[in-house]
């Protein structure tokens, strides 16, 4: 049997971009899962240090005009008039806030990538290799082989995400919009697809029960009552795709490493789409991972415990400080007593007179 330097288990986004950056460290890589990309109703906001990294990888420039659309002002509407939050790529002096990616194009771009890539094996069973880095997603079935050297601690949101594509009557004017509604949560990301200037991928956070009702409905149903909690702010609102839904858990796994394994992208941590961060925490880990391998001692192997747990020490407060803003921000907007309620709106409209409070949210968001 072929043996390798590293056997990827997972070809998702985080797993394609591992593989590829790997291969580029002159490492013998198989990344294990489908080789065929599906069509996704989700576009990702990728960060700054993302997209810097895609560009090293030679695929965030294959990628379409339309397939990526520039953020360049956010607004989020707190549940009361008071509680409105603006943020703006020219006050904080950054090109944009964030990019918005088709999810299937990205895929199909990396697999087109790794297609050229001498060194990347794509396999379907498991092989011989000496460093397993799992990238199997929130599915992670195979963290049980792991047994006891890592639990992933889950908390399930009792909520599902409902993502489609949505045209508007109005021109995006690259700006996203964020709804906090107790207890939903609502966005609307500006895109170019399928209709240039006018499109928005939505991604709307809801109890079950609530997500499946609206599920059920026809589409003229469903775009009445995204109107009720959406307004007009963005126009008449269209269904433009399918509607396809995720249920929500939230959670990160005890140990991230160990010998000859380690945990990356959201095999080691799921947050709540709300801040739109999964994969920009996922992609920053690839990063992580392939500069501490790059700067191994020479005798060291790439599945040395003690080299691993470097990658899990760099990643560890990042990814923590995101869960806590993305979870604080969530129970803050899921309790609805009058007080809290005034409190949280009167509080967003504080932190939007504070520009260094302000600045501070948006590096974190920029740097994840
Ligand atoms: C509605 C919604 C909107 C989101 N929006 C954003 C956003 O705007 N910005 C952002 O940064 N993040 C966002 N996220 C989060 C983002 O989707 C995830 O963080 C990201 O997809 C994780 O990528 P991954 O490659 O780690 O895992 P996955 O995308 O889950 O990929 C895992 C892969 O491993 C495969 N696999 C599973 N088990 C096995 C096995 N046993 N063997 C082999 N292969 C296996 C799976 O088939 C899959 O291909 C959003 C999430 C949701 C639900």
């Amino acid at each position: 049997m072929q043996s390798f330097d590293v056997e990827v288990r997972g070809a998702g986004i985080v797993g394609k971009s591992l593989a590829l950056s790997l291969v580029a460290l002159g490492l013998d890589v198989a990344l294990r899962g489908a080789t065929t990309s599906r069509d996704d109703v989700r576009a990702y906001a990728m960060s700054p240090s993302s997209i810097e990294l895609l560009r090293r990888l030679k695929v965030w420039d294959t990628l379409a005009a339309d397939a990526k659309t520039a953020v360049h002002d956010m607004v989020v509407h707190g549940d009361t008039a008071a509680g409105v939050l603006a943020f703006s790529a020219w006050r904080q002096c950054v090109g944009e806030l964030a990019v918005i990616t088709d999810a299937g194009a990205l895929e199909r771009a990396l697999d087109a990538a790794l297609a050229g890539a001498a060194g990347v094996t794509r396999v379907d069973i498991d092989v011989e290799a000496s460093l397993v880095a799992h990238c199997e997603g929130r599915a992670a079935a195979t963290l049980a082989a792991l047994g006891a050297a890592t639990t992933f601690e889950r908390s399930d949101t009792g909520q599902r995400a409902i993502a489609a594509r949505v045209v508007a009557s109005l021109p995006h004017r690259h700006v996203a919009r964020q709804w906090f509604r107790s207890p939903d949560v609502l966005a609307l990301l500006p895109f170019d697809r399928p209709e240039r200037e006018r499109s928005y991928a939505l991604v709307w956070s809801l109890p079950r029960e609530r997500a499946d009702a609206l599920l059920a409905l026809d589409a003229e149903a469903f775009e009445r009552d995204l109107a009720a909690a959406a307004g007009s702010e963005a126009g008449e609102l269209s269904l433009a795709s399918e509607r396809a839904a995720w249920p929500l858990v939230v959670g990160g796994a005890a140990a991230w490493s160990g010998p000859g394994w380690v945990l990356v992208g959201d095999a080691a941590h799921v947050v709540h789409p709300l801040a739109g961060q999964g994969l920009n925490l996922g992609l920053a880990d690839v990063a992580a991972l392939a500069a501490t391998i790059a700067a191994r001692e020479p005798w060291r192997g790439v599945g040395d415990e003690r080299l691993l747990r470097r990658y899990e020490r760099q990643r560890a407060v990042p990814t923590w400080a995101m869960r806590q803003i993305t979870d604080g921000l969530l129970r803050l907007f899921e309790a609805s007593p009058a007080p809290i309620r005034e409190l949280r709106n009167n509080g967003m409209a504080l932190v939007d007179r504070v520009p260094p409070l302000k600045r501070w949210l948006t590096r974190r968001a920029l740097d994840s």
